[in-house]
């Protein structure tokens, strides 16, 4: 299968609410909702993004269903009217005139359940929302799942660098993967692709690593001492959202760790799938802390998996067992 139909769908899908965080970005991340720590943009674009990217979905692929972080019951409640009219004012550019009802309708679509039986998608509308607040990284996921296997990803990423090397040029990347297909880069805002691959690197020792900002999503304590017990020494690059993903995917890091800080969180689909197959498909490896594939039949959430390890594939083995030795002692 080429998927040539369900990627150029995807990435439409992806682009529109990409362009609808940004909007909201823009004119809703506030100095005032900073010092506030009001976290409402984020709610809105968070509906407003599942919205515009299930409105292509669903035209383009009725019988498809969809695994996604929302549902419309909040926005349905009496006491959410103002932010249902806020959630349907920033989704109006991105509709295409659809309805309120459509709307909502097309929110509540997002409850699937997965499972390991035909294809559905998984989307997260607004990944690392703590990075959107802070207007630093955060990214659009979408997958395709078929019998319990990711076959199609796309990442927007609206604040990560086009180049990795000029932090400070322009930016707004989209990555795209297909099995068997490789993986590209793209501009959120142009069609040309470019091939990426991992990092080349065969000592962990000259590896640098990503990790998540928030202590909560993961252990840093841990991914310290792991680093100490490979030699490396370039201190970690932190960032929100599954950018961290694309990181590894295009070479400009070898390691991302994410390491359980509590025992009973279940890793989400849609926190995944995305991020998986553009490393895979760049070259990379990803498991979870104990070696193990993520394994996305299992519902909404990766079940029998525990954290995640990704890497550029040549130091898979060494960092996993490095990750083995920390968390076992
Ligand atoms: P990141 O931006 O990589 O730190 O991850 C953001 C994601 O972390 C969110 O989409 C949440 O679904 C997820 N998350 C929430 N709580 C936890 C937790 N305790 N451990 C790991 N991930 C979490
Ligand atoms: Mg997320």
């Amino acid at each position: 299968m080429n998927y040539k139909n369900e990627r150029q769908v995807a990435i439409d899908a992806v682009r529109a609410a990409s362009r609808l965080c940004q909007r909201v970005q823009q004119t809703l991340v506030t100095e005032e909702t900073l010092t506030k720590k009001d976290r409402s943009p984020v709610t809105v674009a968070d509906f407003g993004s599942q919205a515009a990217a299930s409105l292509r979905l669903l035209a383009a692929f009725p019988d498809i269903p969809i695994v996604g972080e929302e549902d419309a019951g909040e926005l349905r409640q009496p006491e959410n009217t103002a932010l249902k009219q806020r959630v349907l004012e920033c989704a109006a550019p991105e509709a295409n005139g659809a309805s309120e009802d459509e709307i909502l309708n097309v929110i509540d679509k997002g409850n699937a359940e997965g499972g390991a039986k035909g294809r559905f998608w998984t989307i997260d509308p607004i990944d690392g929302t703590k990075g959107f607040l802070r207007a630093e990284q955060y990214a659009v996921a979408l997958a395709l799942i078929e019998d319990g296997e990711v076959v199609l990803g796309v990442l927007g990423c609206p604040n990560l660098p086009i180049d990795s090397k000029q932090p400070n040029g322009a930016k707004g990347c989209l990555f795209v993967a297909s099995k068997g297909g490789g993986a590209v880069q793209m501009r959120l805002d142009s069609d040309d692709e470019t091939p990426i691959k991992v990092s080349g690197v065969t000592e962990a020792n000259q590896a640098s690593f990503v990790e998540s900002v928030e202590s909560g999503h993961t252990s840093h304590g841990h991914a310290e001492q792991i680093a100490q017990r490979l030699g490396v020494t370039n201190p970690p690059v932190r960032m929100d959202s599954q950018c961290k993903y694309a990181a590894v995917a295009r070479g400009e890091a070898s390691i991302y760790l994410r390491l359980p800080t509590r025992a009973d969180y279940v890793e989400k689909i849609w926190d995944h799938a995305a991020g998986v197959i553009v490393i895979e498909e760049a070259g990379g490896a990803v498991t979870d802390v104990n070696g193990k594939p993520l394994e996305f039949s299992k519902g909404r959430g990766l079940e029998s998996n525990t954290g995640v390890v990704a890497t550029n594939g040549t130091l898979q083995d060494t960092v996993v067992d490095a990750v083995k030795a920390v968390l076992n002692q």
